[in-house]
């Protein structure tokens, strides 16, 4: 496969060690598809409470108190959860209990959640936790890793141990050092555990690349550290998700961290938590190699779509005419040709391209390559 590249890194963007918790909104916003508020009206509801479904996905309450209302925001309806503050919850069981416990019942568990492919599973013999970031400056799993050490590797060794997979390897970027200190404390309690060092390469987070990288086979299944955590909460503690940790960085800003949040939290109501070096600044959504800028920050709610948010400097950077170079067409690792896209003025899509960003980045002439590609078939 292509050589992957090492990117040069601002460390004053680089997020504190500590993550900073802000459990407490006074309302939480869950974003609708249907506008049919008298089944909402002054409803009172638990934490954990089912909702309704969005996009294939079933809403749950992440507080408890009161439905106030429906309010539409840049063209999105969300229903308004006033917080009582009492964390009423809808789960009423027993939250610790022990492997052998688990192992017994975990058939019956795994089937109620369904937001895995139990297939992909079946038949192999290697589970692959992927533990990198695909993003620069994105911290969430480095503190999932931290924070959850014990949870996640009960996790996957109940997968492991249920589908009858030898071998679980949990790869990890040589310069996440708190990731590699949480993992190897446990790693000896789990013989059939190792642990992968990798580069610090970009885009090496990315599924397709990492198991390009270190070559894997049909018989490898690759998790994300956010999911293994995920069905943690769902499978084992049987709970819903209630929160969600962003990672908030960027050079407009003193004090990058990673925050804890409830789903549903408006921005504005975590401004306070930062120091702002700059009056004006951007917001970009998700990362910066792929940014998704957005306009309107009073209106941005913190759903799980949202991972990262990056307060930078506002610059004026000009495209200029193309020379040439080649560049794009030498660096992008699935071999698009990012160059005759944007000649075609996007008329050509490739259906391969990751949107990792890279011919962007490389592009002497500032030419948003990535935004040319689309994801439909190759016209
Ligand atoms: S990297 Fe930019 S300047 Fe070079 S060939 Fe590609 S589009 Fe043109
Ligand atoms: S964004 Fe797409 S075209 Fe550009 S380098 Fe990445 S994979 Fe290649």
């Amino acid at each position: 496969m292509k050589k992957l590249i090492t990117l040069s890194k601002d460390t004053s963007i680089k997020v504190s060690s500590r993550i900073t918790s802000y459990l407490e909104p006074d309302y939480v916003y869950l974003p609708i598809l249907s506008t049919d508020y008298e089944n909402f009206r002054k409803q009172k509801i638990k934490k954990g409470a089912n909702l309704f479904s969005f996009r294939g996905k079933t809403v749950y309450s992440p507080v408890s108190g009161a439905i106030v209302g429906i309010k539409r925001l840049q063209e999105q309806d969300y229903l308004v959860i006033q917080n009582d503050f009492r964390e009423e919850d809808q789960y009423i069981g027993v939250s610790n209990q022990t492997t052998v416990i688990l192992k017994d019942n975990f058939a019956a568990r795994i089937q109620k959640y369904a937001d895995i492919h139990w297939e992909l599973f079946q038949g192999k013999n290697e589970l692959i936790l992927n533990g990198i970031e695909d993003e620069p400056y994105i911290a969430n799993k480095t503190f999932i890793h931290k924070y959850q050490t014990s949870e996640i590797f009960q996790m996957l060794d109940l997968l492991a141990d249920y589908f009858h997979i030898a071998k679980v390897t949990i790869c990890l970027k040589e310069n996440d050092r708190e990731s590699i200190e949480a993992i190897e404390e446990y790693l000896g309690t789990y013989p059939n555990f190792c642990l992968k060092i990798l580069p610090d390469y970009y885009p090496l987070g990315n599924e397709e690349i990492l198991k390009r990288y270190i070559h894997l086979t049909e018989l490898c299944v690759v998790v994300s550290t956010e999911m293994i955590s995920d069905m943690y909460l769902n499978v084992i503690r049987e709970r819903k998700k209630d929160r969600i940790l962003i990672t908030v960085t960027g050079d407009a800003i003193k004090n990058p961290q990673v925050v804890e949040v409830k789903i549903g939290t408006p921005l504005v109501d975590i401004k306070g938590l930062f120091q702002f070096k700059e009056k004006e600044y951007c917001i970009f959504l998700n990362g910066l190699m792929k940014p998704t800028l957005c306009d309107g920050e009073e209106n941005l709610i913190l759903t799980e779509e949202i991972r990262a948010i990056y307060f930078m400097k506002k610059k004026q950077v000009e495209a200029s005419e193309c020379i040439r170079c080649g560049k794009c067409v030498e660096i992008c690792p699935m071999k698009c040709n990012p160059y005759y896209s944007f000649k075609t003025k996007g008329k050509y899509n490739n259906e391969k391209c990751l949107h990792c960003g890279l011919c962007t980045f490389i592009c002497p002439s500032f030419i948003p390559l990535a935004t040319y590609l689309g994801e439909e078939k190759n016209e």
